[in-house]
């Protein structure tokens, strides 16, 4: 049986850790500070938010939500940013995508002050990454470098490869993981002969957001599967081929409406892979649990900034 990643265990471990350092900035100055910006009244949006200011209430963060309506303008948006950039109390600042339409996305991340931006979308955070040097990294891959961390997966040396290159998920991930001296290939829409590709990965890391296409002919026998797909499907159809073994799955699908797939077909990584994470409860609870991580090391920056140490 393949080991199952269990990313709400390793989520729980990383609060814990996070606990004592959120305790001591409490303690000697004041609770980290995240301000959280929601543009409009995306319903999925508002859960997200939602749970990320519930994470700060419950670890003590100073958490708030900004909700503009989702007609302001760029450069009113500009404003709001401009304004939590200069608040002492504020540590990170999250700009919750995706944006409206009219909204010029590149330029409001721009905005975001880089010591402040927690989600390291920043250029210069971005810049930082790609040379190696400190600074906050993407929420998502970063939990997945702490999942292989806290299994006790080794990275260095082995081949792995990504599918998906977006800046938020497949190419921080394929820098982190080149960083931590895995050979890594990046695959997207364009890679011919994927599967053969994708084979050649000892870890494979999937992050398309195209639900169970990756199948048996792309997984290495005993590779390490992360499955970072997030895809909502209702056909009952789709569901039924999907989750041909699991009528647990189909028994949500017919009680909720929907059902949650990632981007790898579940039974077939159950039966090559030696280790995966599951979908839903394997990635998902990670990237909040790096927000936080990325938040009370801005917390840390800035109280070391005022000459202090926690
Ligand atoms: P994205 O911006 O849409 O990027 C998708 C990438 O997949 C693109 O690089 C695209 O290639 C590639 N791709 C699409 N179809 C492909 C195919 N048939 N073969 C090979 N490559 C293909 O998505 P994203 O923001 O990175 O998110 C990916 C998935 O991760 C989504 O399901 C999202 O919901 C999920 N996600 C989960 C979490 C979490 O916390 N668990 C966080 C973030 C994202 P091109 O570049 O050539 O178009």
């Amino acid at each position: 049986m393949p080991n199952i990643l269990d990313g709400n265990r390793v989520r729980d471990q990383i609060l814990r850790d996070l606990a004592p350092r959120v305790a001591a900035l409490a303690g000697r100055w004041r609770p980290p500070g995240l301000a959280v910006i929601l543009v409009g009244n995306d319903p999925g949006s508002q859960i997200y938010v939602r749970n990320k200011v519930k994470a700060c209430a419950e670890l003590g963060i100073a958490g708030s939500s900004l909700t503009p309506r989702a007609s302001i303008s760029t450069e009113e948006l500009l404003a709001i940013i401009k304004d939590l950039n200069c608040r002492p109390e504020v540590d990170g600042i999250l700009v919750q995508l995706p944006l409206p339409a009219q909204i010029d996305s590149r330029r409001v991340l721009l905005a975001v002050a880089p010591e402040k931006d927690v989600d390291g979308f920043h250029p210069m955070n971005v810049g930082n990454l790609v040379a190696g040097r400190p600074g906050p990294r993407p929420c998502t891959p970063a939990g997945i470098m702490e999942l292989l961390r806290q299994y006790g997966i080794p990275v260095a040396g082995k081949r792995a490869a990504v599918v998906g290159r977006s800046d938020i998920v497949g190419k921080p991930m394929a820098l982190l993981l080149m960083h931590a001296n895995a050979t890594v290939t990046v695959c997207h829409s364009k890679t011919v002969d994927l599967p053969a590709v994708c084979r050649e990965g000892e870890i494979l890391v999937a992050a398309m957001g195209r639900p169970a296409i990756l199948t048996a002919e792309h997984i290495r026998p005993g590779a390490v599967v992360i499955d970072v797909g997030m895809n909502r499907i209702t056909d009952p159809a789709e569901a039924a081929r999907i989750f041909r073994n699991s009528p647990d799955r189909l028994a949500t699908l017919e009680r909720r409406g929907s059902v949650l797939v990632g981007d790898v077909d579940p039974q077939a990584m159950r039966e090559k892979a030696s280790a995966y994470t599951p979908v839903p409860g394997g990635v998902g609870p990670l990237t909040i649990a790096m927000l936080m991580s990325n938040t009370v090391t801005a917390a840390e920056s800035a109280f070391a900034r005022e000459g202090k140490s926690p």
